[in-house]
């Protein structure tokens, strides 16, 4: 039985004042007996200001592979623990194109997430080239095997399944195509390691999922909750949200 998740990923968006604002009024309004997992991923500068509830976890949107040292402009996984991190995460689409992470310093930041005892929220997905070409699923297996090369075990690990194309976009991936590339990732889960493990991870879905489609998109076979961009920052949409996954 896994858990439903919803995670709210604010990219570089709101400061710590607007985000503190931000969780007073979701905890408010979330029902106290929610079967959901709520993660609220701020920027690091909106790390300490959220309020501290048992009603959500906090996520950040990245991290660092080493310890600490000459890296400026990164952060590393023990200044995450110390703000109370629990998930962080990796491979985010706009870090890889943007950004130009590789899918094996990927798989680095996975190992060492895991090994402090947070949770990686590993994301893959297609861009529009691949999916046009037929290489959806050659392209989300390969972000697997390597993003999960340096692990031993599939414990504590989610995976976030984002089309590059329907992120931020408004364009969705339909019910048939989210449910199918969800069971190939569980099957390519038990390829890498073993079914008990693989049943056990939770593949949440992530592109323009917003209050109108989650409905629809939570009932889609194999799909285990949302990555959320843009309706994240709407307390309302975000909370109505959690609260359509709630019912399920
Ligand atoms: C995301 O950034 O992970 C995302 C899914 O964004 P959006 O919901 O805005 O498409």
């Amino acid at each position: 039985m896994i858990n439903p998740i919803v995670a709210g990923n604010w990219k570089m968006n709101k400061t710590p004042s607007e985000g503190k604002i931000f969780s007073e009024k979701m905890v408010e309004k979330l029902g106290s007996k929610s079967s959901v997992d709520v993660i609220v991923c701020p920027p690091f500068t909106g790390l300490s200001s959220l309020v501290i509830s048992t009603k959500f976890h906090l996520g950040a949107q990245n991290c660092h592979f080493e310890d600490s040292g000459a890296f400026t402009g990164e952060i590393s996984t023990s200044m995450l623990l110390n703000c109370n991190v629990e998930y962080v995460i990796l491979g985010h689409s706009e870090r890889r194109s943007i950004f130009h992470e590789k899918n094996n310093d990927i798989g680095k930041k996975v190992s060492k997430v895991l090994s402090d005892g947070m949770k990686p929220i590993l994301c893959v997905g297609e861009t529009i080239d691949e999916l046009n070409k037929g290489l959806a699923k050659q392209t989300v297996r390969r972000q697997l095997k390597l993003g999960l090369n340096d692990v031993n075990s599939l414990n504590n690990i989610i995976i976030a399944y984002e089309p590059v194309w329907a992120i931020g976009t408004g364009l969705t991936a339909s019910v048939e195509k989210v449910s199918e590339i969800h069971s190939f990732i569980r099957t390519t889960l038990k390829d890498l390691s073993s079914e008990s493990e693989s049943n056990n991870v939770p593949i949440i879905y992530g592109g323009s999922v917003n209050s109108g489609n989650a409905d629809e998109l939570i009932n889609a076979h194999a799909v285990n909750g949302f990555l959320i961009g843009g309706a994240s920052l709407d307390v309302d949409k975000f909370v109505e949200i959690i609260n359509i996954v709630d019912k399920i």
